[in-house]
């Protein structure tokens, strides 16, 4: 008792019971899960064909090295993923979760530029607010001052750019898509100034979760970075961890912005909290320069490719698209909205709401004018997660505005099959 050495979990409820849209502590109380913990249950708890999945993958196979088999479970997943991912994506590279997908990512980046003759490109260019997971080199992606912050000596040099982020950084007067345009090209601004041929990839959650609170781009934006990104030979990595899987209404977040990365990373709710998984997608062409190159990624962890994990997402993926779920996740979400801004669209302390699907983000600020954040000091995401909890809610406490340090934002991510009343 007492000995998990975590976010002082001493003082946390015990939870012994997942059922539907909520979670039941060791004291009777029932938590509606209003963020999935962090977009992670996407089916709820104790879906029934999921575990059933589970068991049967138990009863069959539990663990074989991927350095000496293959597996059935991992094999359909990967197929069932490649029938609807987005154009081009061609393979998939199963991991535990969405930091191991993102270090997976940014060194098959590498080994592309090594198998192409080009070792110069090893530079990659993410933007200021932005989460790509804890590990080293994710975190070094990653543009959260507060997460990089006690690590940075250990961080390897990463530039970083504006994210797209219309509430705090359209100009007045300003069109939409005259600001993606703008938000864009920063991109191509840098890399000009690194040198295209130092740049191996630009890395991009294409709405922004952890340090935003579900933030898109605005039209056009995505489209033009990939327009940079083919015209210095830059690979375009989006980073789907936290909004992909249908949370947002599509399978994968990006067919919104109308385009196709060459890179992609999904996790949270592809094992939607019954497995640690994680995987990373990425086309033909990187693909067969390696196998036609060295023969073989070199990468590889232990677990990675778990005949159990890929059971369970390949469950997870199947109930998705077989019940029809994206439809459902694009009206709650509209629903969710309309709700939110209808009764706290005017109260002067929400400064923003925004999202999609069932992926919203709700911005606090201090003043509604001047769109200031609270004090840090104030610790106020902290205290709307501990009060929402006290009221039967769990709601993901977003941090960071631009500089990383300030700014507390509201994230709901609900399971998709939340209904209207809940
Ligand atoms: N990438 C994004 C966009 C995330 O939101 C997260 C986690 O929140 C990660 C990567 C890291 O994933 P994990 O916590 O599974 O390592």
């Amino acid at each position: 008792m007492g000995h998990v050495f975590g976010r002082s979990s001493a003082q946390l409820p015990r939870a012994v019971r997942g059922e539907g849209c909520y979670i039941h502590d060791a004291e009777g109380r029932a938590y509606l899960d209003g963020s999935g913990g962090a977009a992670v249950s996407c089916l709820g708890h104790s879906d029934p064909d999921v575990r059933a999945a589970i068991h049967a993958q138990l009863d069959q196979l539990a663990f074989a090295h991927t350095g000496f088999f293959t597996s059935e479970a991992a094999e359909s997943l990967a197929d069932l993923l490649i029938e609807h991912a987005p154009e081009g994506i061609d393979r998939v590279y199963l991991l535990s979760g969405g930091s191991e997908s993102v270090e997976a990512a940014i060194k098959l980046a590498r080994q592309y530029f090594l198998e192409t003759g080009q070792p110069q490109r090893h530079r990659v260019i993410a933007r200021r607010q932005s989460y790509h997971g804890n590990t080293l080199g994710a975190l070094a992606a990653g543009g959260n001052a507060w997460r990089r912050e006690k690590y940075a000596p250990l961080l390897v040099e990463t530039s970083h750019i504006a994210p797209c982020y219309e509430y705090r950084l359209r100009e007045e007067g300003e069109s939409a898509e005259a600001y993606g345009l703008r938000a864009a090209d920063e991109l191509e601004a840098e890399i000009q100034r690194l040198g295209a041929e130092s740049v191996m990839a630009f890395i991009a959650e294409p709405v922004v979760g952890a340090t935003a609170g579900a933030v898109p781009a605005v039209e056009g934006y995505f489209k033009r970075i990939r327009e940079i990104c083919d015209r210095h030979g830059v690979l375009l990595i989006l980073d789907e961890v936290m909004c992909g899987m249908g949370r947002t209404g599509t399978l994968f977040a990006c067919e919104q912005d109308g385009i196709s990365p060459d890179i992609v990373t999904i996790a949270k709710g592809l094992g939607a909290g019954y497995m640690p998984i994680g995987a990373m997608l990425c086309t033909a062409a990187i693909y067969d320069a390696i196998a036609q190159g060295s023969g073989a990624f070199q990468h590889g962890h232990t677990y990675h490719g778990h005949p159990l994990a890929a059971a369970a997402g390949r469950a997870v993926l199947t109930a998705i698209l077989g019940r029809n779920l994206l439809p459902q996740v694009r009206a709650r979400g509209d629903y969710l909205q309309t709700t939110l801004t209808e009764t706290l669209g005017q109260h002067p302390h929400v400064g923003d709401i925004r999202g999609r699907g069932l992926f919203r983000g709700i911005e606090l600020v201090a003043d509604r004018d001047s769109k200031s954040p609270f004090d840090p000091a104030l610790k106020i995401n902290a205290k709307v997660k501990r009060f929402a909890m006290d009221e039967g809610l769990i709601c993901y406490p977003a941090g960071g505005t631009l500089d990383g340090k300030h700014g507390d934002h509201v994230l709901l991510a609900p399971p998709f099959i939340i209904s209207e009343d809940q």
